[in-house]
């Protein structure tokens, strides 16, 4: 199989994250975002990882990806954090034993209306400043009134979800804590505010009965200024690809679509087999850091569609064939992010399915999944 585009994803480092976040939160069960592939690492590999690891539960962003998670023989709880759409998807999701997030009353009508021998489980999502999705932290005493009329749902808790939880100094996060649990004060009933931010910003405040990291799971920083390893994490997926040119040019030369990059002096320029169709934005313009044999080079001029193209002052020993770092734990992907103006989440979530996937346990044996 070519190495054109690689992501090499360790499950070690997986784990080790997710003893970072037990570290954090002490007591706390947690609840592992896989939503979104696992954030472009793969949602059966990671999953699996999570559930060998004794990992309390899952979480996805809709049914189907909850379903890919049971076809391969998941049976860690799983939640559905937007909850169902239709009365087919509440009957799947009762079938399937998943967790279902009611955000609105529609959905409660909806699941009352189903025969009440279905096995329903279910999260309460309150909105406390958020302002997307959730009830009002108004409507708990009605909620508490659906609970009441339907003694054979299953109540996993009460959640909600901080809307700014990565500024330091924003009052919002600890005003929507104290909201929350004001709102609840004496009801039964788990509680869930901490996503990674949350846990790793805002500690002891945050925590409750469930936490629900995600990007800390894969090893990357939500809080600016830091970068996983600050913190502890391991970044889990390294993207590499090769290096299959380099050629000299004049000083005045223009390099690539639109000769977005003139050469200051006489230099040597480089191209990578990797471009926006493998994920690595177009946004991603000259200046963004890269790491070409190990040595510093920089993205020049525009990121094309299978190439991209790397100023090599600094890289005088690298040759063709080359391994060309894109991110890793040697180049984290909060750094390349910052540049192309968006976040490793994005990046992360943007890989496409031309990048080759390669699994690894650096604490263990060598699997190759997909
Ligand atoms: C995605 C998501 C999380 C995880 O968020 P991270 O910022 O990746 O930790 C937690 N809770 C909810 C409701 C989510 O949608």
């Amino acid at each position: 199989m070519s190495d054109r585009v690689t992501a090499t994803v360790d499950l070690a480092a997986i784990r080790h994250n997710l003893r970072q976040v037990r570290r954090r939160a002490p007591g706390a069960r947690v609840m592992a975002a896989v939503k979104a592939d696992a954030y472009g690492h793969g949602a059966v590999p990671v999953a699996r990882t999570l559930e060998a690891a004794g990992v309390d539960a899952l979480a996805v962003a809709c049914i189907e990806e909850a379903l890919t998670l049971r076809e391969a023989h998941i049976r860690t709880p799983i939640t559905l954090l937007e909850g169902i759409l239709s009365a087919e998807e509440a009957n799947l999701a009762a079938y399937e034993r998943l967790q279902i997030v009611l955000n609105d009353f529609w959905q409660v009508q909806l699941l009352e209306s189903m025969p009440a021998s279905a096995s329903l489980q279910v999260w309460f999502k309150l909105d406390s400043g958020m302002h997307r999705l959730g009830f009002p932290l108004s409507a708990v005493p009605r909620l508490s009134a659906v609970l009441e009329r339907n003694p054979g749902w299953q109540f996993c808790g009460w959640m909600t979800h901080l809307a700014c939880a990565d500024e330091m100094d924003n009052p919002m996060t600890q005003r929507q804590i104290e909201d929350f649990d004001a709102a609840l004060l004496g009801l039964p009933g788990a509680r869930s505010i901490a996503n990674s931010a949350g846990l790793l910003g805002w500690p002891s405040a945050a925590q409750r009965d469930w936490v629900r990291p995600g990007l800390a799971l894969y090893g990357a920083s939500p809080l600016p200024g830091k970068v996983g390893l600050d913190l502890g994490l391991q970044p889990a997926l390294t993207l590499t690809s090769r290096l299959i040119a380099r050629r000299d040019y004049e000083a005045g030369a223009g390099i690539g679509y639109g000769s977005a990059y003139r050469c200051p002096e006489p230099m040597s320029i480089g191209v990578a087999a990797v471009g926006y169709a493998d994920g690595i934005h177009r946004s991603l313009s000259s200046g963004a850091p890269i790491l070409v044999g190990g040595q510093p080079a920089r993205i020049a001029g525009r990121v094309s569609m299978d190439m991209i193209t790397l100023d090599l002052r600094e890289a005088p020993a690298a040759v063709v064939g080359d391994e060309v770092l894109l991110w890793g734990a040697a180049l984290p992907a909060e750094l390349l992010a910052a540049h192309a103006g968006t976040l490793a989440y994005e990046l992360f979530c943007g890989l496409t399915n031309r990048v080759r996937f390669r699994y690894v346990d650096s604490a263990g044996s060598r699997l190759d999944l997909r």
